[in-house]
């Protein structure tokens, strides 16, 4: 990146005094031609003047210099030239310069020399019987004029890269200096002096390292709770094996705590199975299976197969449901309808009901389990989501509840962009609410 912010720099500064010198020894060029013409000009002037007065021979005797001065005849002949011998000379009135004079009054040109870096500049006057005098002078020609801008062209440019090198390397120590030391300061990059446009990238990655944290607490957290569930089901299995082992329960107590070990190992079981799933949900999004499922029946499957539980708990159930089609995992929606309606039964009273309900909208599909329980208060509302978190600990166990059923809803609702509220009042009821985006991808 260095290297290439240099380069551009470096190009632009070339291509740049390059145009600039081109332009400037062009424009020198013109004025120092002007300059040139003017001079031949005003000679071209005084010698028709001398001529006038006092006839050719008056060339002769005139103070010429470096001028070569032409005289030629109406006819195009060369009548004089003190440069060459004007008999070995051919017809001069084919030359621009005097085509124009005898025309207007005046010609010019410019023609090659010898050597590259000088011209011919040539000034025809016509005189006043019908011939030309001509006068033309060596002097620099246009390249001429650029080799002698080149020393001073290298010059600015050597001066103008030393100081883009020096500015590129400035700048790009700038910008490279706050996203070096991030990269060595990762796990904190507060500190790091930046520039506004590194903002967002650093807010990035506090966010991430954040959400790090964070996970990684929580994992300790859930290993450490998980341990402490399984533990407990597993000392009470061991307890019960070493009275029946040890022969001091014997004969009816020996099968009532064999059946204290089945539940035990029971609930292992169920948690152990919900342990499972959560850890499903936590992994990649490619394990969900996605297609039409049409709510309505899914809630109707789930009355049916909880109707026993509600029955034995003195709750009814009650199903207001009309289709509704979205594209989800089946099995997953299954699994959160069955949590919160088991939930609903188990956290009800007897006598009370529970109403499940799948509404679709217009952009999107409600689903919404109601129950006229024993409400959860506003303090543990927000936190009943949470894995492990049971509101009472003895009436979750006592009712087969692990503490992960609504953990995996949220699990479930997120993979399906899906939105969950709560609204419960103690002593009132419980409604939860999912909403399913119309087309919901999973
Ligand atoms: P659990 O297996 O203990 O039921 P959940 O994750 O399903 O675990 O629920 C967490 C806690 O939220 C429960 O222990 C219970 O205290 C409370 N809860 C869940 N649903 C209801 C409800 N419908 N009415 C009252 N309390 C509820």
């Amino acid at each position: 990146m260095k290297r290439r912010i240099l380069a551009s720099f470096v190009g632009v500064i070339v291509t740049g005094v390059a145009l600039t010198t081109a332009l400037m020894a062009l424009l020198a060029y013109q004025l120092f031609e002007g300059r040139v013409m003017d001079g031949l000009r005003q000679h071209a002037e005084v010698f028709s003047a001398m001529i006038a007065r006092q006839g050719a021979q008056a060339l002769d005797d005139a103070p010429r210099g470096e001028l070569r001065l032409t005289l030629i005849g109406a006819d195009g002949a060369v009548l004089l030239d003190n440069s060459a011998d004007p008999d070995g000379m051919d017809n001069h009135l084919d030359r621009p310069e005097v085509l124009a004079a005898r025309e207007d009054g005046s010609g010019r040109a410019v023609r090659e020399s010898q050597t590259m870096d000088r011209s011919m500049f040539y000034y025809a006057l016509r005189l006043p019987d019908g011939g030309v005098l001509r006068v033309a002078e060596e002097a620099s020609s246009l390249t001429g004029v650029f080799l002698r801008t080149l020393p001073l062209f290298a010059l600015v440019l050597l001066v103008m890269v030393l100081l883009c090198v020096a500015t590129a390397r400035r700048l790009t120590a700038g910008l490279i200096r706050p996203i070096e030391q991030m990269t060595a300061h990762l796990d904190d990059v507060r500190g790091v002096p930046r520039y506004p446009e590194l903002e967002p990238f650093v807010e990035m990655i506090e966010q991430q390292h954040d959400e790090i944290l964070r996970s990684a607490d929580m994992r300790v957290e859930f290993t450490a709770n998980v341990s402490h569930e399984l533990k407990t089901p597993l000392t009470s299995i061991s307890g019960y094996a070493e009275l029946i082992e040890s022969g001091m329960a014997t004969g009816e107590q020996a099968t009532r705590f064999a059946g204290e070990i089945r539940q035990s190992a029971n609930r292992l079981l169920t948690l152990i199975n919900d342990i499972i799933r959560l850890s499903q949900l936590d992994g990649p999004m490619h394990e969900t299976n996605v297609e039409p499922v049409d709510l309505s029946q899914v809630a109707e499957n789930t009355v049916r197969q909880l109707g026993l539980n509600a029955h034995r708990m003195g709750v009814t159930l009650e199903l207001d449901a009309k289709p509704a089609v979205i594209s989800a995992d089946r099995q997953m929606m299954e699994e959160l309808l069955y949590n919160l309606c088991d939930n609903a039964i188990r956290y009800n009273v007897s006598g009370g009901s529970v109403r499940v309900e799948v509404r679709p909208l217009r952009d999107k599909v409600m689903v919404c389990v109601q129950d006229t329980g024993i409400g959860i208060s506003e303090e543990n509302q927000k936190h009943v989501f949470e894995r492990f978190y049971r509101v009472d600990k003895s009436r979750s166990k006592a009712t087969g509840g692990t503490g992960l059923g609504l953990a995996i809803v949220k699990h479930i609702a997120a993979r399906h962009d899906a939105e969950i509220e709560i609204d419960s009042e103690l002593g009132r009821g419980t409604a939860i609410t999912v909403a399913f985006p119309r087309g919901a991808r999973a």
